[in-house]
């Protein structure tokens, strides 16, 4: 350690500064130095390089609030055998910075006193795009050696004013937006009021927009990291009503290393636009990556018995409650139907896993139900959760599954009752073992090739986890251990697939890390009233903007019948009325989650489909069967196409009645079970083809007609200047009118609860 007395002296001499934060803030008087382009201009202090000004470089707005006590641009944790040590800014050292140019900006914090090793330096290099309003991030930790590096928290904007008229959209998965976030996190109890995010994981892309949405201008934050390390991003409300927003990195804990620097940028910009314009600008970066390219979709490698799907049905039980119904679905609908089955293994759902063989019903009876069903082309995938072991199964004990178990940083194990009926607990698989991975391929081969079915559902696919056991071989903490491994488990699981068969695997989530090894993804936020009720978020087709003609997904909670409960679990739960048809009343949550899939690029679904449903909800069952029709006349758009802005129109809203039973009934204690809300009563979602083609998908859940107008310039929707207009709908499709000199107007009427595709034709 150095001497303190010599490191002052080093400090007068050099004029460098030795500084504390504390008491500092954004407008404080001391010297700025800034880097500008003709869009954006960020200023640092020049004494301790707390960021203190963003501004648009015409003075139009300023996101940082000047009363606002600063924060460090990083923290750090470094684990120690005494405990966790954590600096940042206003630990005592010395700072300095290099300017090179206008867009380049090097930090730097070295020297740090009164820390266990003060060989530890701190870089942060930021740079401006020349003619974007985009800047990047980049943090380096050196002389760590000998030093457990187990968060970088980098960077941490703080002091974030109010835009007005603020939305916040973050892809959870599919996507979902928020109103006013600040006045939601003001409601959250506990220290911290903050939203966050865990990259890859919940979050399926790396881009968060928060904007004012009357003057279409906001904040841009995203990451440029293409190899899905793992990360998480959070928005926190601090005092004064402003906003923090911080990039957590997880390195792998690797104390050999004298260098800590993520190969990835976090980026910082302002927005001109929207979310949409957000998914837009992350969409030029995500489409150009290897998960991409190398998507399955993308590649052809998804089957055809799983892109031809023109509906799903997902329901639970032995395979006369799921086979039988839907081949009476088939049977109505003439087009192919696909089985989406849980509750069809001996153990009990969410606390006996992994113990799925043999299926309730018997091998015989299975393999039969299945066979039968794949004669007539339904094809029935099997739900097994991919990395949850019941704590109270025997095999837990028998197999030794404890030393596979992902273990945090304290050692313990993760478990956690999802179970609240049987209070038995489920704990996590260590992906990153090859126990695990041996296992659960064997389950699979068993699933698919002794039982015949067409594929296995993955549970809780889309999720990392940080597993910190020193035995299992993989890298120690963060990293992307995980992902790679989940690539190797569904390689060894697809060696296994019998030869020129449509087989394939569908996971929980949806990931743009995981799009090379899933062929469809379950995005249910498309129903995620039912499940969250109205807790100020709404779904919103963020992935689906962004990677649509990179992935097939699927999925919803959608439902006419009060939630099955599983056979298997205690009796005395058990609601008296569970698989009877749910009130009227929320016919229309019904019809709105149906119109959201299909306008927003879905396979649609059903959840708990019996035939009794096609005279006792005959109009929303013939609604159902009518999208899908519809659907399967303009696959290029709703399957194949990409994401494209809807042409403005106003949509009248009604307040629906909202049933939120959630996915299986049954209730241990009182619950709020429905709620009303205002919902629009058109959707529209429109996609352009491989070919130059565009498709506006529209959906009406409304009881009267709609007069469809509205105007577009072809050159917005990159369309040549002349062409035709057609409405495809379930009858075909019909001519309506041409366009010309770049003009596109469309006026027809869209009759109560129709459903079509208008369809532009350029002129070649
Ligand atoms: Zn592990």
């Amino acid at each position: 350690m150095k001497n303190k007395t010599n490191i002052i002296l080093l400090l007068l001499f050099c004029g460098c500064t030795f500084f504390c934060l504390l008491g500092c803030n954004h407008n404080n008087t001391g010297q700025q130095i800034s880097l500008q382009n003709d869009q954006i201009t960020l200023s640092f202090d020049k004494n301790t390089g707390e960021f203190t000004s963003f501004l648009k470089s015409d003075n139009s707005y300023e996101f940082l609030d000047p009363r606002i006590i600063a924060k460090s641009l990083w923290e750090i944790d470094l684990l120690r055998p005494s405990g966790k040590e954590t600096i940042n800014m206003t630990t005592p050292s010395e700072f300095h910075f290099s300017k090179q140019d206008p867009y380049n900006l090097v930090l730097t914090w070295d020297n740090f006193i009164g820390i266990e090793n003060n060989d530890i330096k701190i870089t942060a290099t930021i740079k401006l795009e020349k003619n974007e309003p985009l800047s990047s991030w980049k943090i380096a930790v050196e002389g760590c050696e000998g030093e457990k590096v187990s968060r970088v928290v980098f960077p941490i904007i703080s002091g974030i004013k109010d835009m007005g008229n603020e939305n916040l959209a973050a892809p959870k998965w599919m996507g979902e937006k928020m109103k006013n976030p600040r006045d939601h996190l003001l409601k959250i109890q506990g220290k911290e009021k903050k939203y966050e995010w865990d990259y890859p994981g919940r979050m399926s892309l790396q881009c968060i927009a928060l904007y004012n949405d009357a003057k279409k201008f906001g904040l841009y934050v995203s990451c440029n990291d293409s190899l899905a390390y793992r990360k998480n991003f959070s928005y926190k409300l601090d005092s004064l009503n402003s906003l923090t927003y911080k990039m957590t990195n997880y390195p792998s804990i690797d104390s050999s290393a004298n260098v800590y620097s993520p190969s990835y940028e976090a980026i910082i910009g302002s927005l001109e636009g929207d979310w949409i314009t957000a998914a837009e600008q992350y969409r030029a970066w995500g489409s150009k990556q290897k998960w991409s390219s190398e998507s399955r979709f993308n590649k052809g490698l998804t089957p055809q018995s799983l892109e031809k799907t023109a509906l799903w049905e997902w329901n639970r039980g032995k395979s006369s409650n799921v086979l039988v119904p839907a081949k009476d679905l088939m049977q109505k609908l003439n087009l192919p139907v696909n089985v989406f089955w849980h509750w069809w293994h001996g153990c009990s759902y969410d606390d006996g896993f992994p113990e799925y063989f043999p299926p309730r019903e018997g091998k015989e009876s299975f393999i039969t139900a299945v066979k039968s069903a794949k004669n007539e082309g339904i094809n029935p995938i099997v739900y097994m959760n991919q990395m949850q072991w019941g704590t109270n199964t025997e095999s837990w004990e028998k197999e030794n599954a404890l030393s596979y178990a992902v273990k945090d940083i304290n050692g313990n194990t993760r478990t956690h009752v999802y179970n609240v009926f049987t209070n038995k607990s489920l704990t996590t698989m260590c992906m990153g073992t090859q126990f695990w991975k041996d296992k659960y391929s064997s389950l699979c081969d068993s699933a698919i090739n002794t039982y015949q079915t067409s594929g296995v559902y993955m549970d809780q696919a889309c999720f990392s986890i940080l597993c910190y056991d020193e035995t299992h071989g993989h890298s120690i903490g963060g990293g992307n251990y995980w992902l790679k491994n989940f690539a190797k488990l569904t390689h060894k699981i697809r060696s296994k697939f019998p030869q020129n068969n449509d087989t394939f695997l569908a996971g929980e989530g949806v990931s743009e890390a995981w799009l090379p090894y899933l062929d469809a993804f379950l995005t249910l936020q498309v129903s995620m009233e039912r499940y969250a009720g109205d807790n100020g978020w709404e779904p919103i087709p963020f992935f689906q903007a962004v990677y649509h003609q990179y992935a097939i997904t699927y999925g919803n909670y959608s439902s006419l019948i009060v939630p099955p409960y599983d056979e298997l679990w205690p009796k005395e739960f058990a609601p008296e009325d569970q698989m009877k048809l749910l009130d009227k009343s929320y016919n229309k949550q019904f019809l709105m989650e149906q119109a959201r899939s299909f306008v927003w690029g879905f396979q649609p679904t059903i959840s708990n489909y019996q035939g009794f449903l096609s005279s006792e909800r005959k109009e929303e069952i013939d609604y159902l069967l009518n999208l899908a029709r519809v659907r399967y006349r303009g696959l290029k758009y709703l399957l194949h196409g990409k994401f494209l802005r809807s042409p403005d129109m106003e949509f009248p809203e009604e307040e629906l009645e909202m049933s939120r039973l959630s996915i299986y009934a049954g209730k241990t204690g009182e619950s709020i079970t429905t709620f009303q809300k205002k919902y629009p009563l058109i959707y529209s979602g429109t996609w352009k083809s491989d070919d130059n083609q565009v498709g506006i998908a529209l959906a009406s859940i409304s009881d009267h007609p709609y007069p469809v107008n509205f105007s577009i310039n072809s050159i917005d929707y990159e369309l040549p200047l002349s062409g035709t207009i057609n409405i495809i709908d379930a009858e075909g499709k019909r001519f309506i009118t041409t366009y010309s000199d770049g003009k596109i107007k469309v006026n027809f009427t869209l009759l109560p609860k129709e459903l079509c595709i208008v369809e532009i034709l350029p002129n070649l």
